[in-house]
């Protein structure tokens, strides 16, 4: 089969096999476009690269999967059963940035939300509303 895809596509794709844009993070933008909520996505130059940024509400939201980013006490963080010292420090090096980041972010004068995929999966609309009263608590 030849190779249609341009550069940019294949990127784009490589892209999502890596975690970018994952089903999680597209209903959340979803309901935020719907809701009638302004976004950027993947904005560079701010700690963590956040996913979801609103600029006019000073708000950053991420979408984190539970395994990735060590969500404590959730069973989709459970470590895998083998090669638990390589997983444990790689997991726990992921949360201790992503706490960082969010206290660089608070520092700066954002608003941080961190969405986890578990709860967003188990009650979607109650997550969702919560996502959108929180943002629209912060005044435009
Ligand atoms: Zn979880």
């Amino acid at each position: 089969m030849p190779d249609v895809m341009s550069k940019e596509q294949r990127s784009n794709l490589m892209g999502r096999v890596r975690g970018r844009d994952t089903a999680p993070e597209r209903l959340v933008r979803s309901l935020l476009h719907r809701a009638g909520l302004r976004f950027r996505k993947n904005v560079t130059g701010l700690p963590g690269r956040p996913d979801i940024v609103l600029t006019r509400h000073r708000t950053i939201v991420f979408v984190h999967g539970c395994f990735w980013h060590r969500h404590s006490g959730c069973t989709l963080a459970k470590l895998p059963g083998t090669n638990v010292s390589f997983w444990s420090k790689k997991l726990a090096d992921n949360a201790e940035r992503d706490k960082r980041n969010a206290i660089a972010l608070r520092r700066l004068g954002w608003h941080v939300i961190t969405v986890w995929d578990c709860r967003l999966r188990r009650s979607p609309q109650a997550e969702l509303r919560r996502i959108v009263n929180s943002i629209r608590r912060q005044a435009e």
